[in-house]
């Protein structure tokens, strides 16, 4: 396999600061489009992939999965973009595309297992996968989304994972008018989710454990805001259709199935470390489900894109440099963004 350099940012091990490395990137092969990178945006799952907290990182990791970017080169049998288009890149560049997940546009529950942007064996080009924090990358056209041209860039890269990772499950579980919808955590997917949920017509609750962010989640377009710290709010508020769970640390769920009309479903999208424990009695009374969801497929991410930009929706964003990459990762840690950090990724070619 022919490759070329490229300047990227990564960890070495679960405690180093990130640094800047050298990868191997393939040259594009016929269905290979290459994009340089403008801008990415950093999740908390960056996060917990550099820290090793899911026991399955090899080093060096370069992270990032909400890639916007310009095509810059095409194989020769690329069909779908053209040398000069906006391209997006999330989670997925590869799957089997045979099995019936697959087929189904869920590339995500992919049977034989999807390739992830970074830290994932490419087997069909046998090599670690690197991702967004870099100069370039290459990946099939079939796994590249298009950005519409009215949106924000830096803040429309978030929509590449926070964005699907929301609007995928609040789809599937009917979020919409007429239907009670919370949200728990104002992090950067809770705050997509607030926006969507709202766009889609839901009547939207925030749970926080931040006072100082109840009043932007009403800016953000919440109808109601609970601080989940207090036990009379959680009594009094509204009981919900669905709740959708995106925090990322391990916290107590039967308090929030406890918020459940009978037959909603508490929907994890966080994905804390630590095993959480369910009362049976929580779900029991009152019909109720616990379930999760992972992202969204190929062709449903380029449907939230495309619903984002009808509706005027990007994230609320600070955008950094690379070299201030270290700090961000820190402040991410203590819960210290409004919403999402984005990286102007032609801060590292400059360097
Ligand atoms: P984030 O920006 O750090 O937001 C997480 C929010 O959770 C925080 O802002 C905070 O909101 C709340 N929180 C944090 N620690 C808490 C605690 N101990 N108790 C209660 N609330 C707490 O993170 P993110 O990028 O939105 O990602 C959130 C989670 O989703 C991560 O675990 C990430 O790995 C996961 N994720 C999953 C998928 C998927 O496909 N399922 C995709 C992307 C990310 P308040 O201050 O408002 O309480
Ligand atoms: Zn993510």
């Amino acid at each position: 396999m022919n490759v070329h350099k490229a300047k990227a940012f990564g960890a070495e091990a679960p405690d180093a600061d990130l640094k800047e490395l050298s990868i191997n990137r393939r040259e594009v092969t016929p269905h290979d489009v290459e994009i340089e990178i403008l801008y990415c945006g950093i999740c908390h799952s960056d996060l917990h992939a550099v820290h090793n907290d899911w026991g399955a990182t090899t080093y060096p990791i370069v992270p990032g999965h909400e890639i916007v970017g310009r095509i810059t080169k095409i194989g020769e049998s690329v069909t779908k973009f053209q040398v000069g288009d906006l391209a997006g890149v999330g989670c997925i560049v590869d799957s089997c595309r045979e099995c019936e997940y697959c087929h189904n546009g869920d590339e995500q529950f992919c049977e034989k297992g999807w390739t992830v942007v970074f830290n994932s064996f490419d087997r069909k080009y046998g090599a670690i996968t690197y991702g967004g924090f870099s100069e370039n990358i290459v990946v099939d056209e079939n796994y590249v989304v298009r950005v519409p041209e009215n949106l924000d860039l830096p803040s429309a890269a978030p929509i590449l994972c926070a964005g699907i990772t929301v609007y995928s499950p609040l789809k599937h579980w009917k979020a919409g008018a007429g239907k009670n919808v919370g949200i728990i955590g104002i992090g950067g997917l809770g705050h997509m989710a607030i926006k969507i949920s709202k766009a889609m017509g839901a009547y939207v609750t925030v749970y926080t454990t931040s006072q100082a962010k109840a009043d932007d989640a009403r800016r953000l377009g919440a109808d109601n805001v609970v601080l989940s710290t207090d036990a009379e709010q959680m009594k009094t508020c509204p009981k919900q259709d669905m709740i959708l769970d995106t925090v990322s640390a391990k916290h107590n769920l039967n308090t929030y199935i406890d918020l459940l009309k009978v037959d909603g479903s508490l929907v994890m999208v966080g994905l804390p470390a630590e095993p959480l424990e369910i009362g049976a009695g929580n779900v029991v009374h009152g019909r109720k489900s616990f379930s999760g969801s992972n992202i969204g497929g190929i062709a449903e991410t380029q449907e939230v894109l495309d619903f984002c930009a009808k509706h005027n929706i990007t994230a609320d964003i600070e955008l950094i440099e690379i070299n201030e990459v270290n700090n961000a990762f820190e402040r991410l840690e203590k819960g210290d963004v409004k919403y999402r950090f984005v990286i102007d990724m032609t801060s590292l070619k400059k360097r």
